[in-house]
């Protein structure tokens, strides 16, 4: 007998295609994954035009009978009506064709009805595209609840690339997020003894890190651009589902931007939140925030608290709170948190207000 007594279950997509015209692939891949002959679409009335339809043509071509479900927001109700078609109507597999709120309302229906889920991004602003996790609106609050991972993930670059560049370098801004992210990590590890897996960190921190020293090259309406963020997120995904949590790619830099979510009067977008929410949890850490806050800047994402549209008190009652989010997760933040003249000068050494 040695003592060796370690065991890990890893859920990964099957299919992921990116690339140009990567959505005339959709028929082919449901057709190879042999998901069954009935499916749901989510998309909303925008991302149903965008690229709704030609997956509906696809799949009626290849004998698929299709229901659409266009949502009104990724809430609740939302998740609800759509696991409900899926079951009245027997449907096989489901798929969401959109932004982050059609995905997430798909991905959170077929784990909950049973049944295997496609991600088929219209953006790329953040790594829930990729990701097992589903944000959704409950009671008026905004939750990340566990689903599935995706078992196909197609990602078009020419889709992507045409839609708006914010979408684009809010996606840069969650994928920096990573380095952050790994450090608390590293943190839970050494100080609670969390489970830490160093190939799911080094991955996460290579996204981050490859695109940090490609920042100059991401640039608005250029498929290149959009192909290299696309990569980006589908690491960070494989990350997550090495590590079996969103662990690698989370840390206090998404508790910040989540409580901005809680409490801003008009938040920001995910990924913007994070960006900035990475450069004062990278000062903290004692790393190079200016690093971080460079390349945001070279892409044109946000970097202060003007730049996301909220207050500087936003901004200091964010960091403020920040540690009450998910307090089992242990980060920079620890269990206390910031007080207020420790918030209020870090989020003016980083130039964020
Ligand atoms: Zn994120």
């Amino acid at each position: 007998m040695n003592g060796f007594s370690k065991t890990k279950a890893m859920e990964l997509p099957r299919f992921v295609v990116v690339g140009h015209d990567a959505i005339k692939q959709v028929g082919d891949v449901c057709v190879n994954l042999k998901l069954g002959r009935r499916a749901l679409l989510v998309a909303d009335s925008t991302t149903m035009k965008i690229a709704g339809e030609s997956v509906l043509q696809q799949l009626r071509e290849r004998k698929i009978r299709v229901v659409e479900y266009l949502i009104p927001d990724a809430n609740w109700e939302a998740v609800s009506e759509s696991k409900d078609r899926i079951g009245k109507e027997d449907l096989d597999f489901a798929l969401g064709v959109g932004g982050g709120r059609s995905i997430d309302v798909a991905k959170l229906a077929a784990f909950q009805a049973g049944v295997p889920f496609i991600s088929v991004p219209t953006a790329a602003s953040h790594d829930g595209v990729v990701s097992s996790g589903a944000s959704i609106e409950k009671g008026g609050v905004k939750q990340t609840f566990a689903a599935q991972t995706p078992i196909a993930v197609i990602m078009d670059t020419g889709i992507i690339a045409e839609s708006p560049f914010r979408l684009l370098a809010s996606g840069c801004g969650d994928i920096i997020s990573n380095l952050t992210a790994v450090k608390d990590w590293a943190l839970g590890r050494n100080l609670r003894n969390e489970y830490y897996s160093t190939y799911a960190a080094a991955l996460s921190e290579l996204a981050a890190r490859l695109l940090i020293e490609n920042a100059a090259t991401i640039k608005p309406r250029l498929e290149e651009s959009a192909w290299f963020v696309a990569k980006a997120l589908v690491s960070s995904g494989v990350a997550m589902s090495i590590a079996g949590s969103s662990r690698p790619a989370s840390g206090s830099e998404h508790k910040f931007s989540h409580t901005l979510d809680r409490t801003a009067k008009k938040p920001a977008l995910h990924g913007e939140q994070c960006g900035v929410g990475t450069i004062m949890m990278m000062y903290l850490h004692g790393g190079n925030w200016e690093e971080v806050r460079n390349a945001l800047l070279t892409i044109g994402a946000p970097t202060t608290a003007r730049a996301l549209g909220v207050t500087d008190e936003e901004i200091i009652e964010g960091l403020i709170h920040a540690h009450e989010i998910h307090p089992e997760r242990y980060t920079i933040l620890g269990d206390a948190g910031l007080n207020h003249e420790a918030a209020e000068r870090l989020a003016r050494i980083t130039k964020v207000i």
